[in-house]
């Protein structure tokens, strides 16, 4: 480990004005920042603990959207009544990510931020068409993931909540990696005012919207829409997990299945 001042802030305002330090690095639950660390891939002369900032945490369901703080853990949200029942396939998604260790300490802010190639949470909020909350703006989900481990946020900026509108329609489907239980391919559906929406993670370097399932599924929101649909593999992951023309297979697969459970 190498030396580095910890901050632990009581407030957002606070904690935006520790982040601005040189080199400084907020910390959700540390779940893949201490880690890193660990590893040596980064070496932060500051760490602030987002952990203790009570406005960042919580549910809230109001005006047709479920909203929930940037430092809300998996735990909590699948754990929430308000989201089985407004979006029961959001409390899903949380309630698969990691084992319980992890779901007990990682949070949606630290998952988006970090912006895993196969990680959940960028499914569901793209899948659903969320918002970004941060301490300076809002950010749709449509600018948000900007590449492989890369966001719209700027150093420092803090996600400070998440807003989901509530789908008429909407099911995860998620194809796990055994070992690390991250998605091979995982597939979020949606139907709701703002269309039909589906989001692949796992697949790509960043998770991305599959129009031309989308087209198939806003012209008839059913499984048999999408039978014997295909997707092209250029450009798609291929490692020792799968090859690129298997995760290809299984994208439709999983976004049929995703529709019949919704
Ligand atoms: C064994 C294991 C299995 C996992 N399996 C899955 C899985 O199946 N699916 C899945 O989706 N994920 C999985 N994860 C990832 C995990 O769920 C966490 O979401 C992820 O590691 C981020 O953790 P964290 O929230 O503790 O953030 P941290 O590790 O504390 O931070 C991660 C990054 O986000 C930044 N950050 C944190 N919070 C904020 C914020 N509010 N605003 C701006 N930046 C912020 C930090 O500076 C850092 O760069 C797994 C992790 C582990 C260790």
């Amino acid at each position: 480990m190498q030396a580095f001042s910890f901050h632990t802030p009581a407030t957002v305002a606070d904690a935006v004005k520790a982040a601005a330090a040189e080199d400084a690095k907020l910390m959700a639950g540390g779940q893949t920042l201490l880690q890193s660390m660990k590893l040596g891939l980064i070496a932060p002369s500051a760490v602030v603990d987002l952990g203790g900032i009570a406005e960042m945490t919580g549910i809230h369901v109001a005006d047709g959207k479920v909203t929930i703080g940037g430092g809300t853990t998996h735990a909590a949200v699948a754990a929430s009544a308000d989201v089985q029942k407004a979006i029961p396939a959001l409390a899903d998604l949380a309630s698969h990510i990691g084992d319980r260790q992890v779901r007990n300490r990682g949070t949606i802010g630290g998952s988006l931020a970090n912006n895993d190639p196969a990680a959940c949470y960028p499914a569901a909020v793209l899948g659903l068409g969320a918002t970004v909350h941060t301490n300076s703006r809002t950010i749709a989900a449509d600018d948000f993931f900007l590449g492989l481990y890369t966001t719209a946020l700027a150093e420092g900026e803090i996600i400070t909540a998440v807003s989901f509108p509530i789908p008429a329609k909407a099911a995860w489907q998620k194809f796990k990696q055994p070992a690390s239980r991250f998605s091979l391919v995982g597939v979020f559906v949606s139907h709701g005012a703002g269309g039909v929406r589906v989001a692949v993670t796992g697949a790509g370097a960043v998770v991305y919207r599959e129009s031309g399932l989308e087209t198939k599924l806003a012209a008839d929101w059913s499984a048999a829409a999408l039978a014997g649909a295909t997707v092209s593999a250029d450009g798609l992951n291929n490692d020792l997990h799968g090859s690129a023309e298997y995760r290809a297979a299984l994208i439709p697969v999983l976004a049929g299945r995703a529709v019949a459970a919704s």
